[in-house]
């Protein structure tokens, strides 16, 4: 909320009127504040400082080219999980050997991509994976730096959708099969064995999961020592909530108190891989109210923006908090706040107590910057909307909103049906 703030009534993205940018640029829109992902991005480092550290933002959170830019150039890395991801991390000036790359999934073209750049690691997630790696790498004469993700079967007490850690989960190898797998990693002649990595889920509120996963995976290190296997790099993951409405999750330095002594015994580099904790709270989803209508058993507030805008209320049934622009003291109403897609399934808000708003009034959709742009789509054949980063007094467009032609772009009309 820090950067996205009311001055007498008016809601303002750092020091410009929300207002002011929707008129130049119009709704719906992403925002974000420069300063907000600064401040984010400058407490996790300032956190783990005396640590050595690399912090690896995750792209998917939020792959807005100047948002990464910015970053970059405020020392971040990345963690891809595509070749996409990886082609982004890169234009934006992110330094290879801050690159880390994981996935259940990665192609072959994505692995050569990842090789030829000479990334820092790659997060392997399977055996089968790991020998196409090692085959990969013979072809290519090179060595494959990797750690493998391990699955330490903790519940992060999280969406079951963005729990990463448990059993059941497609993600990493099982720890107790991990000894195994490292020797044979250790087998194949083309893969240089670095690290360990572990992701236990996402919008995650307390600092236990953190610790007791750290936990197995330091003895998992101890343990490869004793089979003459040294780890260089502990790779935590992400996950560190952010206060979409009430949750209280911990500041990055709560989770280094918890996390550095641990480290203590090893000689470790720590890598973090935080998304929704640098970009959530720096952006905000601005769209317009279009019409509003009273059905016996609710009131509906119709809006330009839809799921393909922000999919994580659909998704994941996601609180964001809703403000007004502009503030009033009109008529508290119950209401649900919906897209114009046609799916029940459209809402971006649900059962909202808000002053009466009236048609034309901008609404904004708030922690936004994290999974919300990125997680858009064309369905309904609707552009995409243009994106916009403030810094102080000034804001800047940093993606056009997307026009009619962009949603022909790239197909074909074969001759037979001209
Ligand atoms: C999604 C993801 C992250 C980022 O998670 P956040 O909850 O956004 O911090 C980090 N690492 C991996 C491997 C991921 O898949």
């Amino acid at each position: 909320m820090h950067d996205f703030k009311y001055i007498k009534s008016e809601l303002y993205a750092e020091d410009v009127p929300v207002k002011k940018i929707v008129e130049a640029v119009g709704s719906p829109v992403y925002i974000y504040s420069h300063n907000t992902f600064l401040r984010h991005f400058n407490a996790y480092n300032d956190a783990f400082n005396g640590q050595p550290h690399t912090i690896c933002f995750a792209l998917k959170a939020n792959s807005n080219p100047a948002v990464l830019r910015l970053l970059a150039k405020n020392g971040c890395g990345a963690d891809v999980v595509s070749g996409g991801e990886l082609y982004l991390a890169r234009k934006a000036g992110v330094p290879v050997k801050k690159i880390v790359y994981a996935g259940v999934g990665k192609t072959e073209d994505e692995i050569v991509q990842a090789l030829k750049a000479r990334i820092l690691m790659f997060n392997i997630e399977s055996s089968d994976e790991m020998i196409a790696i090692n085959e990969i790498a013979g072809k290519l004469k090179t060595k494959a730096p990797i750690a493998l993700r391990v699955n330490p079967d903790i519940d992060p007490k999280t969406h079951p959708y963005i729990s990463t850690g448990l059993k059941e989960s497609k993600f990493g190898i099982p720890i107790e099969n991990a000894i195994e797998h490292y020797k044979l990693a250790r087998k194949l002649p083309n893969l240089e064995i670095l690290g360990i990595h572990k992701h236990i889920g996402s919008q995650i509120t307390t600092i236990q999961p953190f610790i007791d996963a750290l936990k197995k995976i330091i003895l998992l290190a101890q343990t490869l020592k004793t089979h003459g296997i040294d780890i260089k790099h502990l790779d935590i993951g992400g996950g560190l909530g952010i206060p979409y409405h009430n949750e209280h999750p911990p500041h990055p330095k709560e989770l280094s108190n918890a996390v550095l002594p641990m480290l203590e015994s090893g000689n470790f580099n720590l890598i973090l891989e935080p998304g929704r904790s640098i970009a959530g709270n720096a952006g905000i989803f601005v769209t317009k109210v279009l019409y509003q209508k009273q059905h016996p058993e609710k009131e509906f507030v119709i809006v330009d923006g839809g799921m393909n805008d922000l999919l994580r209320p659909s998704l994941y049934n996601a609180y964001h908090g809703v403000l007004p622009i502009r503030k009033n003291n009109r008529k508290k109403v119950l209401s649900d706040i919906v897209g114009p897609i046609c799916e029940s399934g459209d809402f971006l808000a649900t059962n909202r107590e808000l002053n009466r708003l009236s048609n034309g009034e901008l609404i904004a959709v708030m922690s936004s910057g994290a999974y919300g742009f990125t997680m858009s789509s064309n369905y309904n054949s609707r552009p995409r909307v243009a994106e916009v980063m403030v810094k102080g007094r000034n804001f800047y467009i940093v993606r056009e909103r997307e026009q009619y032609k962009d949603l022909i772009k790239g197909s074909k009309i074969p001759d037979f049906l001209k």
